[in-house]
């Protein structure tokens, strides 16, 4: 059958709304050019991103009202740890209120000046917050992942023996942990192979590093190398997902992504001394290790959460529509970063606009080209995120989990193509105000 079929029933629905072109124009303007600082509300199809903008089912909603609100011992507290620590092998898991808390925590403890880390590809907040700390973060990936033309089918692995000459180069003791992204965000929503996960352990146990995940995709990867990979096909993706864990020493989660919550997130460590240290500063910072900073009934929602993501019908939909938009933009000729990865597509600006110079920020003009044309909120992951030295230029159409049906999908296709056919009146962009970091976030524009 070709139809993808959307694993769930519809119980409840949200009304979205369509604007006019010269609406979209005046928001546009009044927004500075800066899709982050549009209203939610004069969105159509908001393709911003994955983090928290999934459908929670009927049985984690079901969860929130289980919710054990106690201070300390929840119930919810117990039920999520089990959950956690039957998935991923880990013991020691420490809720906080998202990712980047976790990150933070992380690199608190571990980083600091003189530090470097490498990461197969740094996190927009893993590099911040690493970075943050004084530390350095370099990013390690394959040669192949700045071709997006290339169909490499694991694009996110790390480059093995450029993390070898760091090593080389700067000193183990430099070095706090390594880390890799799985799936890579920052460079496509790529995965990383088992084979690529463990050549990085023996590395990491040849100059005891200890090695971390930044995991908010685990379950989208694992699927992926059960495709992809030679000899993983026939294994369940929960299989897979133990080994990826089991490789690590610790690792850093946002629940909004594949905990299939809108907010939460993890702390997995295996070091007792670490966790001691990173328990403290939770109390201090997040709150006490039985809630880090969530309520009981969002510890109940990723619990419920991150076992359904593990579900092979679920993976099968959810990498099926990615691939299926990928198919319908590259059969319409639109240059796109090859093969699709796990929850986006990511669109080539570089090559769609070759008219615009890398200064005037041809991703951010294609993304307010598609909100202007159709309503679609997109993101520009190239120069204004990473600043002039960003290896692609390139526009997410983050997909949210269990939101859009495929037709939401055709629409957008659609307003892809009509912007492909006028490209050429596309126009660059110069700053006008921006912030000391995560500029992406806040920065003005005005179009040239
Ligand atoms: C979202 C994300 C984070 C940060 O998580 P938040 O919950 O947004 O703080 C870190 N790393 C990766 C790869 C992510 O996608």
């Amino acid at each position: 059958m070709k139809t993808i079929i959307e694993p769930f029933r519809i119980k409840s629905v949200e009304p979205i709304r369509m604007t006019t072109r010269e609406q979209r124009e005046a928001i546009l303007q009044k927004a500075g050019f800066n899709l982050f600082q549009v209203h939610a509300d004069d969105v159509l199809i908001d393709l911003l991103t994955d983090s928290g903008t999934g459908a929670m089912s009927s049985e984690q909603w079901a969860g929130i009202m289980r919710g054990d609100e106690s201070y300390a011992g929840a119930i919810s507290f117990y039920r999520f740890q089990e959950r956690i620590q039957e998935l991923t092998g880990f013991e020691h898991i420490l809720p906080t209120h998202q990712g980047r808390a976790s990150e933070r925590i992380l690199f608190e403890l571990t980083g600091g000046p003189g530090k470097v880390i490498p990461n197969n590809a740094h996190f927009d907040t893993t590099r911040a917050n690493a970075e943050h700390s004084g530390a350095v973060a370099v990013d390690l990936p394959i040669a192949e992942a700045s071709d997006p033309a290339c169909r490499h089918p694991f694009k996110g692995n790390m480059n093995v023996a450029a993390l070898e000459r760091l090593i080389a180069d700067v000193g183990r003791e430099r070095i706090p942990l390594v880390m890799v992204t799985v799936t890579n965000n920052s460079g496509g929503g790529q995965p990383v192979s088992l084979e690529n996960l463990r050549a990085v352990r023996s590395v990491c146990d040849r100059h005891r590093l200890p090695f971390f995940l930044d995991a908010c995709r685990f379950a989208e990867n694992a699927y992926l190398i059960k495709r992809r990979e030679p000899g993983q096909a026939g294994r369940p993706v929960r299989e897979i997902v133990r080994e990826i864990f089991s490789l690590a020493d610790g690792a850093t989660i946002s629940a909004k992504k594949d905990g299939l919550s809108n907010n939460g997130g993890l702390l997995l460590l295996r070091d007792e001394a670490l966790l001691y240290r990173a328990s403290n500063l939770l109390i201090l910072t997040e709150g006490f290790v039985t809630y880090g900073g969530l309520a009981g009934r969002d510890l109940e929602a990723m619990a419920r959460g991150f076992e359904e993501v593990v579900e092979e019908d679920y993976l099968s939909y959810r990498i099926r529509s990615v691939e299926y938009v990928g198919e319908r933009l590259g059969a319409a000729g639109i240059p796109i970063m090859q093969p699709p990865g796990g929850h986006a597509i990511y669109l080539d600006a570089a090559a769609l606009c070759p008219h615009i110079p890398r200064e005037q920020f041809p991703g951010q003009a294609v993304a307010c080209g598609l909100y202007r044309l159709g309503g679609v909120r997109t993101v520009e992951i190239g120069s204004v995120m990473f600043g002039q030295g960003a290896a692609l230029e390139l526009v997410r159409l983050a997909m949210p989990r269990r939101v859009y049906t495929q037709s939401h999908m055709d629409y957008v296709v659609e307003v892809c193509a009509s912007l492909y056919d006028r490209r050429d009146e596309l126009r660059g962009l110069r700053i006008v105000h921006e912030p000391p970091a995560l500029r992406h976030f806040t920065a003005r524009f005005e179009e040239i």
